[in-house]
């Protein structure tokens, strides 16, 4: 088959071309997919995606116009693809629902201590010769009450790593396992309890109409003063300017974030000789309790191989015209 792969980033190339083994004509890409760069995709049976790619219903249209039949995305997360549109379009459409959720769930607590610890603060002090501990002051993790919301496959293994580190674990989750919860000692409980009890909260939950800015303005309020809260889900989860405010009265106290509402064509590229348009973030980058990273947290190399091999995988069954455990159906 031959695949248009849009969003082709350098560290995932060799990944893909290696799980292809030649059976798959890929055609590496740079751009995004979008209304304006569709027409790359001509004279291909499929395109393959990526989490910040343009899934919406014209675009669908626009390729689907252009003969591409199979949409495979390297990505677990769908929310930036019209799913109805591409099925009335007879389009078939699969994703790659897990590829390692240790390297987000591992992620995610690397943001926690690197936040708690100051890491990136005590780093840039060494380098300027600065060794003085003042301002470096964190806290102890053991005892402390983490709040996570969405106990999904990364959301348990953040727990699980947690409870290693004596965390007491409180969770939200709109379909609880309990059996899994009293392993662990995770007390599941609501979302504002959570908010108003826990020292940490980490977000694990899909974006959708019912998660899309869980955390804001009134759900903060009701949180301890200082918290710390990660987000390596979906940016949309957390209303980015409500958070600002928080930080800013210090109703939030650490924020780890390596997923930003508006991160489409801003995350992955590298923007060093242009002028941030972005007001946004561009005031949480000021803050020195703020940790952005770039949508990393997938970034290692079992989740890659895993992902290039899913997605072919996923190819040869659009080829072969057999069922496909990974088919996403409206
Ligand atoms: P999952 O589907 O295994 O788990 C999600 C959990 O959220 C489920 O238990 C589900 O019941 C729960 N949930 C759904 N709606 C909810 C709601 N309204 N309130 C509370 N809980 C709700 O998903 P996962 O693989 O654990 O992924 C979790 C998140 O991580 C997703 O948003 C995904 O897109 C994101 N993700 C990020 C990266 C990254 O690199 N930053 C990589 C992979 C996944």
């Amino acid at each position: 088959m031959k695949v248009a792969v849009f969003s082709t980033h350098k560290f995932e190339k060799d990944f893909l071309l290696r799980a292809a083994k030649g059976k798959h004509e890929l055609i590496l890409l740079e751009p995004q997919l979008s209304l304006t760069t569709a027409g790359l995709a001509e004279a291909c049976n499929a395109v393959c995606i990526f989490v910040n790619d343009d899934g919406s219903k014209d675009v669908l249209k626009k390729i689907s116009a252009i003969g591409i039949r199979y949409l495979v995305l390297r990505s677990a997360g769908f929310n930036h693809v019209d799913i109805k549109a591409a099925y009335e379009l007879g389009m078939r459409a699969a994703r790659v629902p897990e590829y390692s959720p240790y390297a987000v769930a591992e992620h995610t607590i690397a943001l926690m201590l690197a936040l708690n610890r100051k890491l990136v603060l005590a780093h840039n002090r060494i380098r300027d010769l600065n060794f003085s501990l003042n301002g470096l002051t964190g806290f102890d993790m053991h005892g402390k009450t983490a709040g996570i919301i969405g106990t999904g496959k990364i959301g348990r293994i953040v727990a699980e790593i947690l409870h290693g580190f004596g965390c007491r674990i409180m969770a939200y989750d709109i379909m609880p396992d309990n059996d899994w919860a009293s392993k662990y000692g995770v007390v599941y409980t609501g979302i504002d309890n959570l908010c108003s009890q826990s020292d940490i909260i980490t977000l694990h939950a899909p974006l959708t109409e019912q998660t899309r800015y869980i955390i804001n303005r009134d759900r903060i309020a009701k949180m301890k003063k200082g918290v710390m809260m990660i987000n390596t889900s979906r940016g949309a989860l957390v209303n980015t300017k409500d958070v600002i405010a928080s930080l800013k009265s210090g109703q939030i106290g650490y924020l780890g974030l390596d997923v930003y509402e508006e991160e489409r064509g801003l995350f992955f590229e590298d923007h060093s000789s242009d002028i941030l348009q972005d007001d946004i973030i561009a005031r949480l980058m000021t803050f020195s309790n703020v940790l952005i990273t770039s949508h990393q947290a997938f970034l290692t190399d079992t989740a890659l191989y895993n992902i290039a091999e899913t997605t072919i995988t996923n190819l040869d069954c659009f080829e072969n015209k057999t069922a496909c455990k990974n088919e996403l159906k409206p």
